[in-house]
């Protein structure tokens, strides 16, 4: 096996990309799930997103949420955003991280946006300026990486010249996101590759879903080319808005689980991880996705 990362940086995703995909929860149970989130160990949360109400019923509660979780040492808390206004919005709260979201797809962008990529990235290039100006970094995430419910295939060229305009306009780090779990192992390792040889200091983050059950196999084709920083949701939290009931985000207990074995840190503590994810089971109230959570981690073992 190739050399692997000593350690890895991981962002809980769960509170943001999970709850939007699920029904939504009481304010203060989401506010209870990030706080005992901050106290397993992970260093970014990804706590809401400031969009429209009548856009994501789900985070019409953002300013709240975001007022109301205590800040643990040593944690990144991030907001996305899906806009300038939105920006604006996050900024004034206080937020010094934010996430802007464009796809790879031009249908995918125009059904949730109303433009094309290209505008899309002309509004994220004065996201950026503001969040700079007020002294926030902005990550872009490129979204449909792998692929697109309504065109398929998203050609490689065409996500990584769109993550290539968003970095030449001064964002601060981007991300690949698998929206709706089309990646394999395969095409994890061309896109990164084609996007290394393309921008050889950017700094990358990976988003996958377990939509279709690659989504560890993806961590570990990326982990092999050197990869230190991926998304996870906390009991494998979420769904596919385009695949009712299917799987949303890797769990980050089996990221966690899987990682830690191969001797790649994440400075996380699996036994409270798993009571999290547990936690977030009870909020949610119904089961959620992760094996890990099911199992239990492969050193438990039965009393004889
Ligand atoms: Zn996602």
């Amino acid at each position: 096996m190739a050399d692997l990362p000593r350690t890895i940086s991981v962002r809980e995703v769960g509170p943001r990309d999970g709850l939007q995909n699920e029904d939504p929860v009481p304010t203060q149970a989401k506010i209870e799930l990030i706080d005992r989130l901050s106290g397993t160990g992970v260093r970014r949360i990804e706590a809401v997103s400031f969009v429209r109400p009548e856009a994501i019923p789900q985070m019409a509660d953002a300013d709240e949420v975001w007022r109301g979780i205590a800040r643990a040492a040593g944690v990144r808390y991030s907001a996305l955003v899906p806009n300038l206004r939105g920006a604006a919005r996050a900024l004034d709260s206080g937020v010094i991280e934010i996430e802007a979201v464009v796809s790879a797809s031009d249908t995918h962008n125009r059904k949730n946006v109303n433009r094309s990529t290209a505008e899309s990235l002309d509004d994220i290039a004065q996201v950026i300026a503001l969040a700079h100006d007020r002294g926030a970094t902005c990550q872009v995430i490129v979204s449909t990486a792998w692929g697109c419910p309504y065109e398929g295939d998203v050609p490689v060229e065409r996500v990584v010249g769109t993550a290539g305009r968003a970095l030449a306009d001064g964002a601060d780090t981007v991300s690949f996101g698998d929206t709706t779990g089309m990646a394999t192992p395969g095409r994890v390792t061309r896109l990164v590759g084609e996007f290394r040889s393309a921008n050889p200091d950017a700094a990358l983050n990976l988003h996958f879903h377990n939509t279709r059950g690659t989504g560890l196999a993806n961590v570990l084709a990326a982990l092999e080319l050197g990869v230190a920083d991926f998304d996870a949701s906390v009991g494998g939290l979420g769904g596919c808005p385009y695949a009712p009931g299917a799987t949303g985000n890797i769990a980050t207990e089996e990221l966690v689980h899987m990682v830690e074995d191969m001797g790649v840190g994440t400075g996380i503590d699996l036994a409270a991880l798993i009571e999290a994810a547990a936690d977030a089971e009870r909020i949610i109230g119904r089961q959620l996705p992760s094996q890990v959570l099911r199992a239990g981690p492969r050193s438990r073992t039965i009393a004889v």
